[in-house]
């Protein structure tokens, strides 16, 4: 998608601060972290929401997770604990549409979130 953010890093026409990439996947670091290691994990096949998964995409919805506990044992941070977030929609706080895995560590983080 042309007008899609995230389509266009997948793209090339924007270049994130890339930190993983396969024929699936992209991980970049995001723009505004909100923990001293913040890391956006996308499909690189457009898919807008939560809601729009299809159980074709069990494979690559699990190879983000799996990506997910690896960057964070890259970065050192494992042990010590994370959090991975999908936001959906509105009330989920979702801001850019084109699903994504925010692995945030690095901090100790609260509950309930806001
Ligand atoms: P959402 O609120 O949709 O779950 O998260 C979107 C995330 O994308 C936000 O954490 C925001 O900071 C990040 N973001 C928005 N624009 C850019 C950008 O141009 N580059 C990077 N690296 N991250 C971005
Ligand atoms: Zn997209």
């Amino acid at each position: 998608m042309t007008d899609c953010l995230f389509c266009r890093m997948v793209a090339g026409e924007i270049a994130p601060d890339t930190v993983y990439e396969d024929d699936q996947l992209l991980a970049f670091r995001d723009i505004n972290p909100q923990a001293p290691c913040h890391i956006l994990i996308i499909p690189k096949q457009h898919i807008a929401s939560l809601n729009d998964l299809v159980s074709d995409d069990q494979l690559v919805l699990g190879k983000m997770v799996l990506l997910a506990q690896r960057l964070a044992a890259q970065e050192g941070l494992a042990e010590a604990g994370y959090r991975t977030v999908f936001n959906c929609n509105e009330e989920g706080g979702q801001e850019v549409f084109h699903l994504h895995l925010h692995l945030l560590a690095g901090r100790q983080m609260s509950w309930p979130p806001g």
